[in-house]
Parts: structure tokens; sequence; C-alpha cells
């Protein structure tokens, strides 16, 4: 039974690379029907923050990822938040003393740092020098009736350790250059690795999916592994995602957090494909997809070995066709707050014409990536255009006069335009002055929203109505009738 963890730090919000971390592991689960849990590692007090857990549990949520263990969820092996489980690492910490698998390190940070600093200076390896591997009785004695301050370290054996990644294949480090590392700070939290290890193996992990970064700290986990008795998990390191500067991808790159995109108004299923991509692509190479065109064929090994680069407009014209395909009325119901929010409708739910932001939608969500946009987009549907000087002058010339002059008489007509009426009134404007293309439509279309690109012309005298587009062309007619 496939049992995998998505393990995060909470330490700010979850980001496109390690949700993409959460994705795989999800998705590895659903493949071989396993378990997929969430563990919070939080250990590092200091850095870490409630509000961070919140979050990252409702941007997974919000991204369609669940999990069958967890802090919100519960299971069999929780708790499920490491500052939970304090005692847990402590009972084995004790274990391991016992067994002489693990010592007490009286060595101070400064004193540590101090023999750091003249490792590097004389070319030798800046690790821990084993000295306390070897105290006295006398002078574990004396330190500990001084009450001294201590971390406790495992006895790193001398071996070689191996192990075959399923994306990496064969890894090997020789232990004894690691020197024996913290596995309890002195404030009796445990450290990264021993937290890692201790849970993995008590929640029965059968594979390890994580980021390349972790590569280097798999030897230790493997060596506290068969300290614990444990058969080590599967690993798969997966490559990291870059920005275009080949960087580790952060913020500078345009990326946003998993919350931003979602303010942003990205809907979470094109999110998700667009993470898949990173690293991976389907057998027959599609890049829109979901997860029932996949799952049967997904498989770890087909993971890249080298880094994915993150690209922004990748992810927009993929996030544009996902609103292209889209119900009218779930993208409706998505862009009422952000209308609401820029002052464009401000009437109660029940009030909202939502016929009338349906037509919107429908007339503009090909020119869009995300809901937000459509308050820019909207915007022309709610309230006069401001019309530059630039188009004022435009609209007073010879030629957009008589456009605008016939189009306005040919408009009495109507009470509202069918497309077929649209295109018989445009073509008898342009049999009358002799005018077509882009120079019958511009200042209609200008004249009409003060923008020179936008929905069709068709959508926007539908959705204006014959009276308000009068009133738009009257604004620019020279010679009143
Ligand atoms: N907490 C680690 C991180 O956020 C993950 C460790 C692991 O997956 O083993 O990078």
């Amino acid at each position: 039974m496939v049992r995998v963890r998505f393990a995060p730090s909470p330490t700010g919000l979850l980001h496109i690379g390690n949700a993409r971390m959460a994705v795989f592991n999800w998705l590895f689960a659903k493949r071989h029907k396993g378990t997929f849990i969430l563990r919070i590692e939080d250990t590092d007090i200091v850095r870490s923050e409630k509000r961070y857990i919140t979050q990252l549990i409702e941007d997974l949520h919000w991204l369609g990822l669940t999990w069958q263990e967890g802090p919100d969820v519960g299971g069999q092996y929780g708790p499920y938040l490491q500052s939970e489980r304090l005692h847990i690492y402590n009972d084995i910490c004790q274990k391991f003393i016992k067994e002489g698998l693990a010592y007490n390190c009286y060595c101070t940070p400064e004193q540590l740092e101090e023999r750091r600093q003249s490792a590097r200076l004389s070319g030798k390896p800046p690790r821990y020098d084993n000295r306390c591997r070897n105290l006295t009785d006398t002078q574990k004695k004396t330190f500990k009736s001084a009450g001294l301050k201590f971390t406790v370290r495992f006895k790193v054996p001398d071996e070689l350790v191996a192990f075959d990644d399923l994306i990496r294949g064969t890894c090997q480090f020789d232990a004894s250059l690691m020197g024996d590392f913290v596995i309890m700070r002195s404030d009796e939290t445990p450290s990264f690795h021993f937290a890692v290890a201790v849970d993995d193996t008590i929640m029965k992990i059968t594979h390890v999916i994580r980021g390349e970064d972790h590569l280097s700290n798999t030897p230790c986990h493997i060596l506290l592994f068969n300290a614990l008795n444990q058969k080590p998990p599967q690993f798969a390191h997966l490559s990291l995602t870059m920005g275009e500067d080949r960087t580790l991808l952060s913020k500078r790159h345009g990326a946003f957090s998993i919350s931003e995109y979602r303010k942003l108004g990205y809907l979470p299923e094109a999110i998700l494909n667009y993470m898949m991509l990173l690293g991976w692509s389907p057998k027959d190479k599609k890049e829109k997809f979901n997860i029932d065109d996949i799952i049967d064929t997904f498989e770890l090994t087909d993971m890249s070995k080298a880094s994915s680069v993150f690209d922004q407009q990748k992810l927009n014209w993929l996030s544009g066709q996902y609103i292209r395909e889209s119900d009218t009325e779930r993208l409706a119901n998505l862009a009422i707050p952000y209308l609401r929010e820029a002052g464009l409708i401000s009437l109660g739910e029940d009030k909202i014409d939502k016929t009338n932001i349906k037509l919107i939608i429908d007339a503009i969500k090909s020119n869009i990536y995300c809901i937000s946009q459509i308050v820019n987009e909207a915007d022309i549907f709610f309230r006069d255009s401001i019309v530059s000087e630039k188009h004022v002058e435009y609209l007073a010339s010879e030629l957009s006069q008589s456009v605008l002059s016939s189009f306005h008489t040919k408009l009495q007509k109507f009470d509202s335009l069918s497309h077929e009426n649209l295109k018989i009134t445009l073509t008898a404007i342009q049999e009358e002055t002799r005018i077509k293309g882009k120079e019958l439509y511009m200042p209609i279309r200008v004249a009409l929203t003060g923008r020179e690109h936008g929905p069709e012309l068709y959508h926007i005298i539908n959705i204006l109505g014959i009276n308000i587009c009068k009133k738009r062309i009257e604004r620019f007619l020279l010679i009143k009738k």
C-alpha cells in the first residue's frame, strides 16, 4: 500500500515550487490508490506561523487536493503537526542515547563556529570533529552538574550510504565525511533530519517524493532509518523549478504564491495543470489535460532530471484556455466580487443583473486569463468611457464624422440590433460613405468604448443597448442633428 506525504514547513505562503511537490505526491497516491498525508513540519518555532498552516490547507483544498490523513482530518498516525509530537522525538532520542547510537554534545555555537572557520582556513571540510563522542565519564559528569546546555548528536558510522532514487538512479555518499549531526537541539526540539526520519517511520511512508534540494539530506535520513530498524522508503527527488534566469523560482520572477493566484482570479484547474507541466508531460504531449486523462499513465520515473523553467506567459495562455471553456454562470459568480470591489456594481446579491454580467462574460472571456481582469475589460459597460485627446481628434476627422453620423441615423430604426442587422447596417454605411475596413469599425468602437481594442462590436452594442449607444455617439457628433 502506497503511503506518501507532503511535509511543508509553515514559514511562508505556499508557492508554485512547493505546491508542485504536493501535487506530485497526491498524483502518485491517486495513481496507486494509496494514501496521501499532510504533515506540517513546524518545529522551527521562530519561523513557523499558525496562519501559514491555515493558509496552506486552504490553498491546497482550492487546488482540488485532498488527503486522507492530516492535521485537519486526523488519522491513525497523528498528530500531524510536528510541534505536537515532541514527546515522541524525545523518547526515541533517549532510546538512541541508551543504545549508544547518540550522545550529548556540550560544544557551544561559538566554539563550533570558531572550529569551522579554522577548518576552512586550513582547507579541511568544515564538519563537526566528533569530539564529544569520546568524553570521559568524569567530563560528562562535570558538564552535567555544571548545567551546561547540550545538543544530542547521532554517531555517524563510517560507511558508504547508497540508495536508488526513482528519478536520479543510484546515489552514493561517503558517511565518513559527514561528521556526527545533531538530532536534538539544546531547546529539546528535534532537528529536521531526526523529525523527518522518525515520522516517516511511524507514519509508514513508503515513498518520499520531495525536491532535489533535499538530496544531500537523504544519507542522514537513511542512517537514521537504519538506527530505527526501519527499511528506508523509496526516494524520488524531483528537479526544482527555476525562473528564466535559472535561479530558484521566487517572487522576483513574477511567480506568485498560490493564494495570490487565487486572489487574481486564476482558475485552480489551470494552476494545477500548469504545475504538472513543470518537469513532466503526458505521453501524448498535450498541454491541457485533467487528472482523469493522465492518472493511469503517470509514472514518477518519467519525470525530468533537469530543472523546469517557470513561464508566466504559458501559465496565462493555459489559464485563458480554461476560462474560455468555463461555464458562464461559474465565471459570472466569480466575477461579481471583483466588479463590486471596483465599484462597478453596488447592489446586493439578489438585485444583481446576472443576465447582463453573463453577457459581459461571454463578450470578454476570450480576452482574459484571470477573472480580476474583468474589471478593466468590463469597465466600458458600466460607465461612460473617458476618451483621450488623441481619440477625440480622431473622432473629429471627416472620415470618422461621416461614419458616426451615418451609424447614429441608422440606429434610430432599432430597439436592439441582431448580428444580422448589425452586418446589414455596416454594409449600408459602407455603401453610403465609401469607407470600409478598419476606418469603418474603429470610429464606432472608439466612440462607444474609448478604446481601440475590446469585445466584438456586436457584443458591445448588445450589452450597452441602443439608447446608450446613441448617447455615446452623440457626444462626438460635431454637427448636431
Ligand atoms: N519540510 C521540508 C520542506 O519544506 C520537507 C521535507 C521532506 O519532504 O522530507 O522542504
